[in-house]
């Protein structure tokens, strides 16, 4: 018998055309050159429209490639076959297999207070000389939230300090650090710790007890001197000068990988996408998230968000990534964040964990927030809602309420459910779902409801076209398509 056999040789009796197929669950969206095909575990399919016809009434040729493709692909099967369910059912718990860990970032607001007044501030800050005792996380009200962090079930956790300015707030840092390190002596979990800082107030006493607790860094840098210092405003105009010192000097300390950086994107960015990438680069930095801003906090209140639309973001978004790529292409190896991880929903069987595109979604059980005051929020942003008068996603206490009780309160419940993509009017319809998100806050910061109205959605539009820009490039070129790939399994 020869070696290699044609493809027909490996397909079962019942493969011949007209012999009974079942068509297995799947979505789909009619693009200018071509059908796109998903299903529930994202993987994809673009098929000729005469292709998908002959599919869908059963009159494919199973000698072409779409047939074989599809099959192996899990858009149908042979009756009486039983591999490709349980394949496909595998696939899906490999996907969701987050959902079973529950909660593993848990973010500690350990201050409100900030010496910076950026207007797209998204927390609601209070001044730096407000009152600690007022707007300080207490050290009972931390020693509450860490009895909570450890009857999450998840094998890794990792504990973010945020403000305000968490650093105004360090003795409480240091002490949570401490006590539970000696908590994990017994409970034995992945355990990490993230301070998110402006860096303006660092100094190398906080860096070596980062340095002494593995504590990585998370900075913030909007792009050049002129753009930072605009978005960022404080005593002294230095931002900059102070984030780009402070990141040398943890570097020194922490290593080149204990710091990263994020940007927030305002109406002065727009416009200015390869500026600030190169930016980035200049620090040494070899990945960017380019992210929009969020209709939160100050952001709202100073009409920052209102400033600019979809449109102009994904406009800066689609400058930055073609220039990330042409980067990649001439030798530069340089990671656009965001498209990465929707890259790792769309080519592979893992989720990248990104709360805003979970669903369920992830407030409350990917990340929980754990107020100054002792409030429990189901996510960040919806704290930041909080502090603009709406308590919608406020969870709990922790000084009145159990574990249970928080993480099983209808404020969690009700808004995983109603927001749930696999059940939302215009989702469960939609070719993107595998790659999107719930985000119940966002929508209820817009709406007034979790689902809110896709047709009218920024969320949604972004991330159409976000997706469909992804796909083009992947087929424009292989050398995209190779790098998509690397990203997709950074
Ligand atoms: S939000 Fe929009 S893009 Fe996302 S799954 Fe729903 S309809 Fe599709």
């Amino acid at each position: 018998m020869a070696k290699f056999q044609p493809i027909s040789f490996y397909k079962p009796e019942s493969s011949r055309p007209g012999e009974a197929r079942e068509l297995l669950p799947f979505r789909f969206k009619r693009l200018a050159d071509g059908v796109l095909l998903t299903n529930m575990v994202g993987e994809q399919a673009i098929v000729p429209p005469t292709e998908f016809d002959r599919f869908v009434s059963d009159t494919l040729d199973s000698a072409s490639p779409v047939f074989t493709e599809l099959r192996s692909k899990h858009f149908f099967y042979f009756k009486g076959e039983i591999s490709p369910i349980h394949l496909l059912a595998l696939k899906l718990r490999t996907r969701k297999r987050r959902l079973a860990d529950f909660t593993g970032l848990h973010l500690f607001v350990v201050t409100l207070r900030c010496e910076h007044s950026c207007p797209y501030c998204q927390v609601s800050r209070a001044n730096e000389t407000g009152s600690a005792d007022r707007f300080d996380m207490k050290l009972d009200t931390a020693m509450k939230a860490l009895d909570l962090v450890f009857r999450s079930p998840s094998p890794n956790l990792k504990i973010e300090f945020q403000g305000g300015e968490p650093l105004l707030n360090f003795e409480v840092i240091r002490s949570i650090v401490i006590e539970a390190e000696k908590r994990n002596e017994l409970a034995k979990r992945n355990l990490a710790f993230v301070i998110a800082t402006n860096l303006a107030l660092i100094n190398d006493e906080i860096l070596k007890f980062c340095s002494d607790h593995s504590i990585f860094i998370s900075t913030s840098l909007d792009g050049p001197r002129d753009l930072h210092n605009l978005n960022r405003p404080r005593p002294g105009g230095d931002s900059y000068e102070r984030v780009v010192a402070g990141i040398q000097r943890a570097r020194t300390i922490l290593g080149e990988s204990g710091v990263s950086a994020l940007m927030t994107t305002t109406q002065a960015s727009l416009g200015r996408a390869r500026e600030i990438i190169d930016e980035y680069r200049s620090h040494g930095f070899t990945e960017i998230f380019l992210r929009p801003l969020s209709p939160y906090g100050f952001a709202i209140k100073t009409k920052s968000f209102l400033k600019y639309n979809a449109d102009r973001w994904l406009e800066f978004y689609n400058a930055g990534l073609d220039y990330v790529i042409e980067l990649n292409r001439q030798g530069t190896r340089f990671t656009e964040i965001y498209t990465a991880m929707i890259l790792k929903k769309m080519l592979t069987n893992d989720d990248p964990g990104y709360v805003d595109l979970m669903t369920p979604a992830g407030t409350g059980i990917a990340a929980v927030v754990y107020n100054y005051d002792g409030n429990v929020f189901a996510s960040d942003e919806g704290r930041m809602l909080a502090e603009m008068g709406s308590d919608t996603f406020l969870l709990g206490d922790l000084k009145t309420d159990s574990y249970e009780e928080i993480f099983t309160s209808p404020a969690l419940l009700d808004s995983l459910e109603e927001s749930f993509s696999g059940s939302a009017p215009m989702c469960t319809d939609c070719a993107h779902e595998p790659y999107c998100g719930s985000d119940p806050v966002w929508h209820y910061a817009m709406f007034g409801n979790y689902l809110g109205r896709k047709t009218e959605s920024e969320f949604c539009a972004r991330h159409t076209s976000i997706f469909e820009g992804i796909l083009t490039r992947m087929r424009s070129d292989n050398f995209t398509r190779n790098l998509f790939h690397d990203w997709a399994h950074l």
